[in-house]
């Protein structure tokens, strides 16, 4: 029997819980300073115990970093895509990131259901993220397992959703007309992209830029929600173009086909493990800044602006969001009236 130790606390913001639960939880504190978050105590067991294999908090953020506590999906653990600059190649020494393997079935569907059920019962809305640990659809006989696992499951739990991230194209998304039409909204398939100098350049195996955003646009038409990651954002110049002219027009070239509810961006981020176990490390010479979350590309606060000024030109008025980032760059980048009130750093 698990042991029923509250290890940790998710920080969920008031879209994340129940109506019921709302009021009066986002009420004020004692000072009139309205609660921007409600602390759900979580078992270790979705920590650091049997169900965290499938289901795990990640609350590593740390406090320099501006990273909101989600919950992991490990359907599997590993991506056949061969990014130089992959953080999976400094988890398991990157054993796992190259040989994906699918989780049992029956610890998938018993563990999501148990995660679910508990999360209905704390009042919680949950995102499920498959994307951290694996590409989310570079592997279509696992993501078809999966949805056959998920689907029965997110009908009796009507509160939740799958996130899916990948850098895969057209191909990829052949798979997804499995989930049946009315569950696809609880779906959200989210593309990360680049120009493509920095696909051939950087992200050997991957679709090319084309594909990733054509399969956005599809996903959006097959009734997907869609939401795109320009990340790492690598500041190259090539054929005598300096790196924002790419940007830009990989910019001009989404935003003609699709239309993302969110748009985040980050940028190169060097572990110290990342570096050890990287077999390219030619990357690393746009990475020199020291951060919490790494090495860091220098001044990238200035390169955020430029590109979420783009962004805003080219008619793109959704939310912007920015992948752990140090509390000093959002705050630029709200000064300079570009980005929202990001929250805490480390909740
Ligand atoms: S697609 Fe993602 S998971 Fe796969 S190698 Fe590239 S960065 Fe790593």
């Amino acid at each position: 029997m698990e042991k029923a130790n509250k290890t940790a606390i998710y920080y969920a913001r008031y879209y994340e819980m129940k109506k019921e639960r709302q009021n009066p939880l986002f009420q004020e504190d004692e000072e009139g300073n309205s609660l921007k978050y409600v602390p759900v105590p979580v078992p270790t067991k979705w920590v650091t115990g049997s169900g965290s294999k499938v289901i795990a908090l990640f609350h590593k953020g740390g406090k320099n970093i501006v990273c909101p506590h989600f919950w992991e999906l490990k359907a599997w653990i590993g991506c056949p895509f061969e990014c130089s600059y992959c953080y999976l190649q400094g988890t398991f020494r990157g054993a796992e990131r190259k040989k994906p393997k699918m989780k049992k079935e029956d610890d998938i569907k018993r563990y999501m259901e148990e995660f679910l059920s508990w999360a209905d019962d704390a009042g919680l809305i949950t995102l499920l993220n498959s994307g951290e640990l694996a590409d989310s659809l570079a592997i279509p006989n696992f993501v078809r397992k999966l949805i056959e696992i998920a689907t029965p499951l997110l009908r009796n739990h009507p509160d939740h959703m799958i996130l899916l991230l990948s850098k895969g194209g057209e191909n990829h998304v052949k798979v997804l007309e499995d989930v049946p039409e009315d569950l696809r909204k609880r779906f959200i398939a989210s593309f990360s992209i680049n120009p493509q100098v920095i696909v051939d350049k950087y992200e050997r195996g991957t679709a090319s830029t084309e594909s990733r955003i054509k399969a956005a646009e599809i996903a959006g038409y097959m009734g997907f929600r869609v939401r795109i990651r320009i990340d790492p954002i690598v500041p190259v110049a090539a054929g005598g173009e300096s790196w924002i002219f790419h940007y830009e027009m990989l910019i001009e070239e989404l935003l003609n086909k699709v239309k993302p509810e969110i748009i985040t961006l980050g940028s190169l981020r060097a572990l110290k493990k990342t570096i050890h176990y990287a077999s390219d490390k030619s990357w690393l010479e746009y990475t020199s800044e020291e951060s919490p979350w790494g090495k860091r590309v220098k001044n990238r606060q200035k390169i955020y602006k430029l590109i979420i000024e783009l962004l805003r030109d080219k008619g793109f008025n959704g939310k912007v969001g920015l992948c752990k980032e140090t509390p000093g760059v959002w705050e630029y980048l709200k000064r300079e009236g570009l980005m929202e009130d990001p929250g805490e750093p480390g909740v």
